[in-house]
């Protein structure tokens, strides 16, 4: 069986998975491997097909040399696991699927930057923080496609995706490319070798087939 490496996050002193990614990479037919801060990677990862990196909190600038203006819940040991968990994958050629902070983390592993609070830096007439709010998991904002992209096989050029973040994209980093952006221009996936990112969240949208495609798209990538 697919497995699949998932670094944890800390939430109220306990090492946690939120259960819809596991779930998707169940209903995809891959079993999901707690990685912890104390893990060994050295000894784990090589026993592993592909590494999911969730959501979280936000990483801290430090890690794109810039100070922290508008960065929270920043957690030193979860930057340090991630950080560790992309490099390693990458050294071993683990396919990559980001998700949210997955997606902002894989693009500061590789050297890219980060807008530390989008409503703050630029001009928008969209909310990106609009899912947190209505709690409607289904419903967010248009995102548009990049034509001839990896993700275009899976989504149609033009589709809705929620949206829970603050946080997005600044410097793309060297070997990822565009394969989204919403309408006010913000990055909302990315792709590279082996790699598939996306700033929502469709590990909580998998009653849609399509995007319960993305983590069986990413799984059949693993085998
Ligand atoms: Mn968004």
């Amino acid at each position: 069986m697919i497995r699949i490496g998932i670094p944890c996050r800390t939430i109220d002193g306990r090492y946690v998975v939120n259960r819809d990614y596991v779930q998707a990479l169940a209903k995809a037919g891959a079993d999901s491997v707690l990685i912890l801060p104390t893990s060994d990677l050295s000894a784990i990862l090589p026993t592993l097909q592909g590494i999911l990196i969730p959501g979280g909190g936000d990483v801290d600038p430090t890690h794109y040399e810039e100070a922290n203006t508008m960065s929270d819940y920043l957690d030193s040991e979860t930057d340090r696991l991630d950080l560790a968990v992309i490099h390693a994958a990458l050294d071993l050629k683990l396919p990559l699927f980001g998700i949210c902070r997955g997606l902002q983390i894989i693009n500061v592993a590789l050297g890219g930057s980060l807008i530390q609070d989008i409503p703050s830096a630029i001009q928008t007439t969209l909310d990106h923080q609009v899912s947190v709010k209505s709690h409607l998991a289904m419903k967010g904002h248009g995102i548009h496609v990049v034509s001839g992209s990896r993700l275009a096989n899976l989504l149609p050029e033009s589709i809705e995706v929620n949206s829970y973040h603050h946080q997005a994209i600044k410097k793309l980093a060297d070997g990822l490319s565009v394969s989204a952006k919403a309408d006010d221009g913000i990055i909302e996936a990315v792709e590279g070798t082996r790699i598939l990112a996306v700033q929502w969240h469709p590990e909580r949208m998998t009653s849609d087939p399509l995007f319960q495609g993305l983590f069986d798209d990413f799984v059949k990538r693993c085998l």
